[in-house]
């Protein structure tokens, strides 16, 4: 008897016949002789509309209030499917993230699994009922419900596959895999047969939001081999894992974009030692993750400092660069957005970041920033031309 996870996110439960679709793929897993344990995601927009209710209230909630207020929406998908699949003979009982064993750190609202204990879900699983967990959710040391981030139910199902040994770990979604880009907004995208853990986590990081990168991240560290496929449409997926086949030999896994990106000058710094020390050792401190950094030759004793981070964390970065490290010349802007190719077979292959600023330059679009690693190139352009940028350079690679 094998061990499977199957996780399935919003849009897979986001309504009864959604829900019972659900239900139907999981009893099927379960007569044909397998434990399952099921993760689910909150239905359909649910919790962005319960950040919309916050906002109702306040623009600067506790972090600790929204992940009480969060959490719910996972609470009404398990039961509603323990519901349905008792209605179709399977034995079923839904589980909290808590419940389940969840232990994380205490930052609420982008939480980290510390702990799984997993007795309850084993001895569930012994009672032989399909147990559902609601992905998403933990609880801290103090008692506190958190949760793990935006796209975190990928995660709880990625910890539960390792924690149980799982022997499939399957995340259905609205979409048949992993495809060379979003197939709802970019025309001839490819599904990937297979893809590795290290160019997934790219893609994931990158925007692709078909996985979220812990999740992926997770998969990694434990090698629990993932399967990406529909929850509608019973055709072959995408496999995640360590060693990705690649009959096609294809250089380029995808292009993504990323719109959630600021870009903060700092201007006229002193050219001299320790001063990159100062500014990102003081984001550091105040936990601002800074992706991409740009410094000028110095002239006249200065130079330009520039780099991205987040969008939440622009002002936070503007003001202590401002206030603590009395930088006086410091701005922000958010009207960019970056967009990535990912491919680990263009650390042995020239000329694949000359077809990506070919593309840009064809479809006259300016770059401001660049970075690459071995397996992947960004660019920083103007955020009104972020979808088009990703179409131009899918056309222009995929051709
Ligand atoms: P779920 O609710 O199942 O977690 P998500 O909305 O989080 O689903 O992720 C699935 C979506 O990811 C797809 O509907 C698709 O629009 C988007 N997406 C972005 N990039 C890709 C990609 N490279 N391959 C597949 N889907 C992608
Ligand atoms: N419901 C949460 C979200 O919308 C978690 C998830 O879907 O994975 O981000
Ligand atoms: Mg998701």
């Amino acid at each position: 008897m094998a061990l499977i996870v199957q996780k399935f996110g919003g849009s897979s439960v986001r309504d009864r016949e959604r829900i019972f679709n659900v239900a139907r793929i999981v009893a099927k897993t379960r007569r044909a002789g397998n434990d399952v344990v099921v993760v689910v995601s909150a239905q359909g927009d649910t919790t962005d509309d319960l950040i919309e209710k916050a906002k109702e209230i306040t623009h600067n909630p506790s972090a600790r209030e929204m992940d009480m207020l969060l959490a719910t929406g996972e609470q009404i998908s398990i039961s509603l499917l323990a519901m349905a699949l008792s209605e179709l003979g399977c034995q079923a009982i839904s589980l909290t993230g808590w419940q389940a064993g969840f232990r994380t750190d205490r930052a609420y609202t982008k939480a980290r699994i510390t702990r799984l204990e997993t007795e309850r879900i084993s001895s569930e699983l012994e009672r032989n009922r399909v147990v559902v967990v609601a992905g998403f959710q933990g609880m801290n040391k103090m008692d506190d419900i958190t949760t793990l981030g935006r796209g975190g139910s990928d995660t709880s199902a990625v910890a539960i596959a390792a924690a149980l040994h799982a022997d499939r770990c399957q995340i259905f979604t609205d979409v048949e895999g992993v495809y060379t880009a979003d197939p709802r907004k970019v025309r001839n995208t490819r599904k990937l047969n297979e893809i590795s853990f290290d160019e997934m986590l790219e893609l994931a990081s990158l925007g692709a939001q078909v996985l979220n990168n812990r999740s992926v991240e997770l998969a990694k560290k434990y090698n629990v081999e993932l399967e990406v496929l529909s929850s509608l449409n019973p055709v072959p997926g995408t496999l995640v894992k360590e060693v990705a086949n690649d009959m096609e030999g294809m250089l380029i896994k995808g292009v993504a974009k990323d719109t959630d990106v600021a870009v903060v000058s700092i201007l006229n710094v002193p050219d001299e030692p320790g001063m990159s020390f100062k500014i990102f050792g003081l984001l550091a401190q105040k936990n601002i993750n800074v992706d991409i950094i740009l410094q000028s030759t110095g002239r006249d004793g200065k130079k330009d400092v520039i780099f991205t981070c987040s969008e939440g964390d622009a002002n936070l970065a503007v003001r202590v660069l401002k206030e603590t490290a009395h930088f006086s010349q410091v701005s922000a802007s958010s009207e960019f957005a970056k967009v990535s190719i990912v491919g680990a077979g263009m650390q042995s292959h020239s000329g694949v970041a000359a077809g990506m600023f070919e593309a840009l330059s064809n479809s006259n679009i300016n770059i401001h920033m660049i970075s690459t690693s071995e397996i992947k190139i960004s660019c920083i352009i103007d955020k009104d031309k972020a979808d088009q940028a990703v179409a131009a350079i899918h056309d222009m690679l995929f051709q």
